[in-house]
């Protein structure tokens, strides 16, 4: 890979995702999947709905899959303009362990053989499309030590979102030219396109569809992918890449946690641009991340209309899956 150019982004930030049911999303993924509740929070734009984070045991940019809950949507529709589906990394020789645990749970999980890795693939309790590939990349990913998986099979980040295209090569010059991807292979159909130099989360994979009609939110679909910058300035710099791939970007909205544009792929998926830092601990002590609901400032003055509005999630950090 060559060295990321200035104004490219170096990887997935984090995906969010629509579920259903929140108690039932937090035994899924902390409980079964062993990932950590780094930020108990409510959705900035609909306060009455969560907003959950699970990522690796530190809460880093591109370990982290969030959710707002929203049990009343009727379930997506698979289709053009989504994301369909968010892959993990998992170490070496952490497989069949997973295979065994996933099916003990009663998923259905499917094995797949993707670009020379092997795959699971199945789905969240609400219909979200996941994997897991084993891979021997360095995964630069902190365990989480009170995690119900043992730390060497732990999710180890993102390992490539997969999109579906009507346009594979709008969508690829998109990604070239407005994110600083690079496309590496194809295989099966998926087109693969990788940025930055390594850790989790640098790939995104497209399916050309050109007959697929479009998709829709639901609960089950991934709402948004965000791709990392490392500041302010480097954000600055990809806005005005984004913009002149001809994606227009929302200006930066201040997410506390981290500051954010937001624009659509040509496909019409929703993407975003986030910054590394300042991160979550900056509101909590990093040992007790996500333990109570957590707001950003300009929202603190409603918290007992906001906690009264929203169902009780329970002790999120003993896991109950
Ligand atoms: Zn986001």
């Amino acid at each position: 890979m060559p060295a990321p150019v200035d104004s490219a982004v170096t990887g997935i930030h984090h995906v969010t995702a629509i579920s259903g049911d929140a108690r039932e999303n937090l035994s899924f993924y902390t409980g079964l999947l062993g990932l950590r509740l780094v930020k108990r929070t409510v959705n900035q734009d609909v306060p009455d709905t969560y907003h959950l984070f699970y990522a690796d045991g530190e809460g880093r940019p591109g370990t982290d899959l969030t959710f707002f809950p929203w049990p009343n949507l009727p379930p997506a529709r698979p289709g053009i303009g989504l994301t369909m589906e968010a892959g993990f990394s998992v170490g070496e020789g952490s497989l069949d362990w997973w295979a065994e645990r996933l099916a003990a749970a009663g998923l259905e999980v499917t094995s797949e053989a993707r670009f020379g890795e092997n795959a699971l693939v199945f789905r969240d309790p609400h219909g979200l499309g996941l994997s897991l590939t084993e891979t021997d990349d360095p995964l630069g990913t902190a365990p989480w030590d009170r995690s119900t998986v043992p730390a060497e099979h732990q999710l180890a980040g993102f390992h490539a979102v997969r999109l579906w295209e009507r346009d594979l090569p709008r969508t690829a010059r998109f990604l070239t030219e407005g994110l600083g991807f690079e496309e590496t292979g194809e295989d099966g159909g998926w087109h693969r396109f990788e940025v930055g130099a390594g850790g989790p989360g640098r790939r995104v994979e497209l399916r050309e569809l050109p007959q697929e009609r479009r998709g829709m939110w639901g609960t089950g679909a991934v709402h948004h992918v965000a791709f990392r910058v490392d500041d302010d300035d480097h954000q600055a710099r990809t806005r005005e890449r984004v913009a002149a791939a001809g994606q227009p970007p929302t200006e930066v909205i201040d997410r506390f946690w981290f500051r954010s544009i937001y624009f659509r792929e040509p496909g019409g998926a929703l993407f975003e641009v986030a910054t590394d830092g300042p991160g979550f601990a900056v509101d909590e002590d990093a040992r007790a991340l996500g333990e109570r609901l957590i707001l950003p400032p300009w929202l603190e003055p409603r918290r007992a209309e906001i906690e009264a509005g929203l169902a009780p999630l329970g002790d999120a950090t003993v896991a109950d899956g």
